[in-house]
């Protein structure tokens, strides 16, 4: 038997309700921030990630998907939004302006890594990105609709953590300084971060190994280098924080797996969902990526949101997502005894009124095999019906129905064209 590759998931009912009510809820956020949203590639050509997410990330050097199409072109499925965003901004003329643009994206990121509880070789990621901004209450904006999101789906005692990396101005002075500090302990780091050690000391900050974090534990942070600009972006940004009343803390060794961030990096945390994979959501500023990518400067800021992991933790949280499975109504209209004419009539007669009433919002089903009244009243049941309208051959003489409710128990016989309002008032009064 032909199973799904290792790392990726089927979502089958009703567990697609949660996520249709998840997608739901991330879209309105961004729509009251008034954020619009931009549909992408899922593969990019490789070079994008390579340059702005960088060679020396894990990212790119183990966890793509890379592939060569027919005709040779090098090709990844993308582990990331922002860089393909940056890509299409710059494609469209959005630099041209108008400035600030604000866009947002959902869907499938690709990567290769071991597969765990939150953690997928595909998963789904909402994320967001301001471009044309520079200023710190961008970040603060981008922030706080993180947290709404959160809050939106009942998950209390979301933790903020905050650290800035500077520029590539203050960058310089700090990486030595990061790099006088490993040197000496130089055989006691894992082989990539020797390897990354003259290229990218930043990423030893970022490494899993318990033994290079010990080490790195000890060492210089890049708060304690900014340059005025970064420092002044800095303290501004938690000055904001601080006046709109949300706490954070700081944690002088937060880097992100990404090269193309500058100055703010930030993470939101959920803890009930466990040290290993409690990052909901992972963002900061990219002030040098779109000049990267060869436009003018553009700064920008944004996040990328697991949504997997949002939806493990609304599960856990204080308003785990209700899965509906309830339909409004079910026709039940058995088999004719004397008959296929009066049988068809009735199969008609079901189809338009389980259209008519479908036209009018509610969720109707009905039983096109025809089996027993008894099999048919036993799928209601299945389905969760609220109320149950009887067809028969009778019913079809008399151009009458029988609505019941399940829900209380009451059933009345009510001429056919009434059963929309009957049904209908039933259901929207609750
Ligand atoms: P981590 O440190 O957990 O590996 P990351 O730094 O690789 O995360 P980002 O690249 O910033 O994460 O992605 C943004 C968010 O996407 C993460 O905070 C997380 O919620 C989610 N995410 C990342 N990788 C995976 C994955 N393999 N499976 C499920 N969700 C993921
Ligand atoms: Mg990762």
């Amino acid at each position: 038997m032909i199973k799904s590759p290792r790392g990726t998931s089927d979502v089958l009912p009703p567990e697609s309700a949660k996520w249709i009510y998840l997608e739901g809820v991330v879209r309105e956020v961004a729509r009251r921030y008034n954020f619009d949203e931009i549909r992408l590639p899922t593969f990019e050509h490789s070079e994008l990630f390579s340059r702005t997410v960088g060679e020396t990330t894990d990212i790119v050097e183990k966890e793509m998907y890379t592939f060569k199409d027919k005709t040779g072109r090098d090709l990844t499925l993308r582990p990331e939004g922002t860089a393909g965003v940056a890509r299409a901004f710059l494609e469209h003329g959005m630099a041209g302006g108008p400035l600030p643009r604000k866009l947002y994206y959902l869907g499938p990121m690709f990567r290769y890594e071991k597969p765990q509880a939150g953690r997928y070789r595909e998963h789904r990621q909402f994320g967001v990105e301001v471009f044309g901004s520079p200023s710190p209450h961008s970040d603060v904006e981008v922030i706080t609709l993180a947290m709404d999101i959160a809050d939106e789906l009942g998950l209390t005692g979301t933790e903020l953590v905050l650290n800035s990396i500077g520029c590539p101005k203050c960058r310089g002075e700090y990486k030595e300084a990061l790099v006088a500090h490993l040197v000496p302990r130089f055989d006691e780091l894992c082989s990539d971060c020797r390897s990354r050690l003259k290229r990218n000391p930043l990423r030893a900050l970022d490494c899993k190994n318990e033994g290079c974090k010990l080490l790195v534990a000890g060492a210089p942070a890049s708060l304690d280098y900014l340059c005025d600009d970064c420092r002044e972006h800095w303290d501004r940004l938690r000055l904001i924080l601080t006046s709109v009343g949300i706490p954070y803390s700081v944690d002088k060794s937060l880097v992100r797996g990404i090269d193309y961030y500058t100055r703010t990096v930030f993470e939101l945390k959920w803890p009930p969902l466990g040290a290993a994979g409690n990052t909901v959501c992972g963002g900061g500023r990219y002030d040098g990526l779109i000049e990267q990518l060869g436009g003018p400067p553009v700064p920008g800021v944004g996040f990328g949101m697991g949504l997997e992991r949002m939806l493990l933790a609304s599960e856990k949280g204080e308003k785990p997502i209700k899965t509906g499975g309830e339909i409004d109504l079910f026709i039940v209209a058995p088999k004719a005894k004397d008959g296929q004419a009066e049988d068809a009539d009735l199969q008609a007669r079901t189809l338009d009124l389980a259209r008519r009433v479908r036209k009018r919002g509610l969720t109707c089903d009905f039983d096109p095999l025809q089996r027993s009244m008894k099999a048919q009243m036993k799928q209601a049941d299945r389905m969760n019906a609220r109320f149950v309208v009887i067809l028969g051959e009778e019913e079809l003489r008399t151009n009458s129905v029988a609505v019941r409710s399940m829900r209380d128990g009451w059933q009345k016989t009510v001429p056919l064209e009434d059963v929309f309002t009957v049904v209908g008032e039933a259901v929207r009064n609750g």
